[in-house]
């Protein structure tokens, strides 16, 4: 997968047309084949923007930022992105009339050894759902699977998974790169700040970083779109998808096949009712 010469063109039809102020993409980090996201305001910046396999992260995120605001923005999303991109135009937090989109029909993107990320191997939507101009050859319907390490922690006891999931976050160090980097954490004033919460006391312990993660991960609870950013952020490489895809496991299940931004204007698994959901967990 190799779209750099379309994004090229693309954005400088843009900026030729004076249509966007800045332009979000991606560019090498100079040292190496791994990319960073970058944001561009004119034609001379265009030679910095490449697409690819190694163009990883979720550019959405940038849609919440200082420099991007109020401005209008062409920008590059992949089908999980485009899945956040609905949520915030959805939940309010930018406007349509204000964004270029060029719609990846995507071919999965790898990691730092080249192989192809597992969230790529179980993507169910590869291209984009909301877009202005697509670029790819776009892809059948797939089917929904529950993720792997999902699957394998379901056949362990509720006690055995508590003790696997507070082994394996007890080497949260609370540094919120994970929440910074979700295009979907945009609250001004976190529940989960270290800094400001009542709730863990400022303590950096095994016990408040588990339940800062925990509520998290519900805040993010039918949200989450699987682009694995926050993931990608970790300094110390924990697996923040298991938390997620719990989660969305248990809502595909229980909330009408729910998949979070799927839908333009669809709020979400928990504004849905039907007389059919399954109630045996209400005390
Ligand atoms: S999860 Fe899907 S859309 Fe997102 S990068 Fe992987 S294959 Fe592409
Ligand atoms: S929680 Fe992680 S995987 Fe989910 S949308 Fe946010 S950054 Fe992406
Ligand atoms: S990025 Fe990793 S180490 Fe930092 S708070 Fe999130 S889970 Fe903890």
């Amino acid at each position: 997968m190799d779209y750099t010469k379309q994004i090229r063109e693309i954005a400088t039809k843009l900026f030729t047309e004076e249509k966007i102020d800045v332009f979000v993409g991606y560019r090498t980090t100079g040292f190496d084949e791994n990319q960073v996201p970058v944001i561009i305001t004119g034609l001379e910046e265009i030679p910095k923007l490449i697409f690819n396999d190694k163009s990883v992260f979720n550019l959405t995120n940038y849609l919440k930022q200082e420099h991007t605001r109020n401005k209008r923005v062409g920008l590059i999303v992949k089908g999980c992105d485009s899945r956040s991109l609905n949520l915030l135009l959805t939940e309010n937090q930018v406007k349509r009339e204000k964004l270029f989109v060029i719609g990846i029909a995507c071919e999965g993107v790898c990691d730092d050894e080249g192989n192809k990320m597992q969230h790529c191997t179980e993507c169910m939507f590869p291209d984009a759902v909301v877009f202005d101009e697509m670029v790819g050859t776009t892809h059948d319907a797939r089917l929904y699977q529950v993720n792997a390490d999902v699957r394998e922690l379901a056949s362990k006891s509720l006690v055995e998974r508590r003790e696997y999931f507070e082994t394996v976050f007890e080497s949260c160090i609370r540094c919120n790169a994970c929440r910074h980097s979700c295009p979907l954490c945009y609250c001004a004033k976190c529940v989960i700040d270290q800094e400001t919460s009542t709730l863990y006391h400022g303590a950096n312990t095994t016990s408040s970083a588990f339940h800062a993660l925990m509520t998290w991960s519900l805040h993010l609870a039918g949200r989450c779109v699987d682009c694995r950013n926050c993931e990608s952020a970790c300094p110390m490489n924990l697996p923040l998808h298991l938390l997620h895809k719990q989660n969305e496991s248990v809502i595909y299940e229980n909330f009408q096949e729910h998949m979070a931004g799927v839908v333009e204007g669809d709020r979400g698994a928990f504004y849905k009712y039907s007389m059919k959901d399954p109630d045996d967990f209400i005390m």
